[in-house]
């Protein structure tokens, strides 16, 4: 511990973000670095917890509390407290494959459970991973690293999001041969077609992508291993297969919707928005442009949806959300809003959610297109594009037809195990746990990585 009064000195200070009204203009990233002398303050304002509940990462009355991947969190905030960021990045890396994504996206169970917070505010913890993996990447820290020695051994890995990565990234540094399958054009999964690009910049998840393909792991896009002959395949030429495909299959809607024009899942309008706007491509997918936008639904996902709709340009954006107000009011009564809402706000006057809210009926002008929503208590809306943001149902069944897994709602294991029914076949992420998180996706896919290394060499070194 570098300061010991640092918290009582300094007080938390975030990175600052682009205001609202500027940042909707564009696609750029809204979060902005805060300077190097702050910084060490806010690293100075650890407390070094003797017992460091930032970094428990257990459930506790079933809620998450702490850091999921355990990162070292009093070790590198008191390097980036001297300035030592070679050091704090050798202790980030030791946990976390991936700081990059977690910095910007990650809900940060750790400042939830930080000691500092209990009386005062929580150190920024988030912040201070993100300033340390970008100072990496700018000051060339972040260059390739390979294995001493080769295993001999091959191992496919279906689904590139967060949780294939992870999986990836970690069997290619033991030393195995890994080749990582994915059916879209570019790898990345939901970091690539679901966050947007002011959350989490492309560039940022190609840079990766880039680093590990120079370390030896081999990406091969647009392949579908639901197709049977091709997962038989990958059973026979690979000593272990991964299943990481994700929990794509989206929750209905509720309402009847069947040949409505604009109406569509989140998981169309998302991918599409990415292809227009990163790969200037023109997808057979209504843009929410001069639109009025109903999002149905809460979470990042719905969020997501309302900022991406807003840069699109619609006419206006609501979205309804089916919990009442009270739910989700602070200890203070105020009503906390997230990035999509702010700038909802900025733009058109208003938090664009209604609460207690929900679809009761679609209406279309003649050509069968929506023209206007009424919502349970009778108000019509209207609305040329709706999009359903209401969840994920689990995993898809013609993947793990293919490989002959069991599944029910996702892939079945044995409890702590990423081991399927067919032995030579693991999974990992939301495939195997849920819709969740990317922290819970790298966490997961860690822990499937050291099992399957243990079945390939009768033990593991990886943790
Ligand atoms: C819009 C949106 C916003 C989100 N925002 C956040 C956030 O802010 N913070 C956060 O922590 N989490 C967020 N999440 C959740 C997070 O993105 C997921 O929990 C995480 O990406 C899951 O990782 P995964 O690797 O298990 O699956 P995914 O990221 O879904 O990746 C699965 C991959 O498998 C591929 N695949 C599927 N089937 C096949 C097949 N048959 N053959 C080959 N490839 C296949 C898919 O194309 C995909 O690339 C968000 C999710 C969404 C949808
Ligand atoms: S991964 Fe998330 S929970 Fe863990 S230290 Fe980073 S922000 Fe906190
Ligand atoms: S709980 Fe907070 S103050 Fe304590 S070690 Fe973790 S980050 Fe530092």
């Amino acid at each position: 511990m570098g300061k010991p009064t640092g918290f009582l000195e300094y007080a938390r200070t975030e990175n600052r973000v682009r205001p609202p009204l500027e940042r909707v203009r564009d696609w750029e990233e809204f979060h902005l670095p805060c300077p190097p002398e702050e910084r060490k303050k806010q690293g100075a304002r650890c407390m070094n917890c003797g017992v460091p509940f930032c970094q428990a990462g257990v459930q506790f009355e079933g809620k998450q509390l702490g850091c999921p991947l355990h990162n070292l969190i009093p070790e590198w905030n008191d390097a980036v407290m001297d300035g030592n960021y070679a050091h704090a990045l050798s202790r980030l890396l030791k946990t976390n494959n991936f700081p990059e994504f977690t910095g910007r996206v990650c809900p940060a169970f750790c400042e939830q459970a930080c000691t500092c917070g209990m009386y005062g505010d929580a150190v920024t913890v988030h912040d201070n991973e993100l300033s340390v993996i970008e100072y990496a990447y700018q000051h060339h820290l972040m260059g390739p690293h390979f294995s001493p020695h080769s295993s001999g051994k091959k191992v496919a890995v279906v689904g590139s999001g967060p949780a294939g990565l992870a999986v990836a990234d970690q069997l290619n540094h033991r030393g195995h041969s890994v080749t990582v399958i994915e059916k879209r054009p570019l790898p990345g999964g939901l970091l690539m077609y679901g966050i947007p690009n002011m959350k989490l910049p492309k560039t940022v998840v190609r840079r990766r992508i880039e680093l590990m393909t120079c370390e030896g792991v081999s990406f091969v896009c647009g392949m579908d291993a639901s197709e049977p002959a091709f997962a038989q395949r990958l059973l026979m030429e690979y000593d272990a297969v991964v299943l990481c495909c994700g929990a794509e299959k989206p929750r209905p809607l509720g309402i009847e919707a069947e040949g409505v024009g604009g109406v569509l899942y989140a998981m169309d309008f998302l991918p599409a928005s990415v292809a227009r706007q990163q790969l200037a491509l023109t997808p057979d997918v209504p843009s929410a442009e001069g639109k009025n936008v109903i999002i149905v639904g809460t979470g990042n996902t719905a969020s997501d949806c309302v900022a991406t709709s807003l840069r699109q340009g619609c006419a206006s954006v609501k979205q309804l959300v089916r919990r009442p107000k009270e739910d989700y009011l602070r200890p203070d009564g105020s009503l906390p809003q997230d990035y999509a809402q702010e700038e909802a706000e900025a733009l058109f006057g208003d938090d664009p959610r209604l609460f207690s809210q929900s679809v009761a009926a679609l209406e279309t002008d003649k050509a069968g297109n929506l023209s206007a929503v009424v919502t349970k208590d009778g108000t019509r809306l209207p609305c040329e594009l709706l999009i359903a943001a209401t969840g994920f149902a689990g995993c898809r069944e013609d993947v793990c037809k293919a490989f002959g897994v069991d599944m029910e709602r996702t892939v079945k294991t044995e409890a702590g195990s990423y081991r399927t029914n067919v032995p030579q076949v693991f999974t990992a992420g939301d495939m195997h746990r849920g819709q969740s998180l990317v922290v819970h996706a790298i966490a997961e896919g860690r822990a499937c990585a050291a099992e399957v290394d243990r079945f390939l060499m009768g033990y593991s070194n990886l943790i």
